[in-house]
């Protein structure tokens, strides 16, 4: 019923001349019709990403965005100013710009209503650090971020959302969480969107998971019942490695 959902978060890697190369490589080898695909770009490179996937079924995304419409907010950009440059997807509280950029599950919160509002479609990252796992609290952590960013979010909205489980340190880390504590905290995150909503809405939410995703673990996960997708980051900024994942 869920579409697996493939999302390549590229960062700050990539001048617009290697994000063309990519995309030449990426659109020859892409074959697959039954999994969406996306690739989260740096903001100049969005409007050519676009142009070069333009008759093809690969989406594109930004990796941030400001949530209000308009403003004195140096530095930022607006889901209306995204919608203009085409991107269709957009990434928020990623755990980056949690730990660097002051990102917190309110902000996120906000961020998420100003994209619905453009027809953008969100990737909304949560997950605990090190220590919450450590300590236990996992569960817990994971069900606050998840309250507070859908606080306010209607039934028809939550089900354009993608979850992505990101336990903290799983990311750029080498260090994967198993198949079987990322397809719990997955079934964990749609129970608590069941409650929420209701079954039928938390059936329909994609749920990806994201932290050092390879070729070589990428079908393991996506066997998982509860996984519908993953947030690629390094392993997504090659286009031989990025479509070996989509072609788990
Ligand atoms: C990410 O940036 O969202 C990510 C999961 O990175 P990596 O795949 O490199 O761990």
């Amino acid at each position: 019923m869920r579409t697996p959902f493939i999302a390549g978060n590229w960062k700050m890697y990539k001048t617009i001349a290697a994000s063309r190369e990519f995309a030449i490589k990426f659109r020859e080898l892409h074959r697959r019709n039954d999994v969406k695909v996306a690739v989260f770009a740096p903001y100049p490179q969005i409007p050519v990403l676009v142009e070069m996937f333009k008759d093809t079924s690969i989406g594109v995304g930004a990796q941030n965005v400001h949530f209000e419409k308009e403003g004195a907010f140096t530095g930022e950009i607006s889901a209306s100013m995204l919608k203009e440059i085409g991107a269709q997807y957009c990434i928020i509280g990623h755990s980056e710009r949690r730990q660097y950029f002051g990102e917190t599950d309110k902000s996120v919160n906000l961020k998420l209503k100003a994209l619905l509002a453009e027809n953008i479609l969100p990737v909304v990252c949560v997950g605990e650090n090190l220590d919450e796992r450590e300590g236990g609290i996992e569960e817990k952590i994971v069900e606050m971020q998840i309250r507070a960013v859908f606080e306010g979010i209607s039934m028809n909205d939550a089900i354009k959302v993608t979850v992505a489980y990101e336990p903290v340190w799983a990311i750029g880390t080498g260090r994967t969480a198993s198949p079987e504590q990322a397809d719990k905290m997955c079934g964990y995150i749609r129970k608590i969107l069941r409650d929420i909503y209701n079954k039928d809405i938390a059936e329909q939410i994609t749920i990806q998971y994201g932290g050092s995703v390879k070729p070589d673990n990428a079908a393991e996960i996506m066997s998982m019942p509860e996984i519908d997708g993953a947030l690629v980051g390094g392993a997504s900024l090659d286009p031989l490695k990025f479509i070996e994942i989509v072609n788990f």
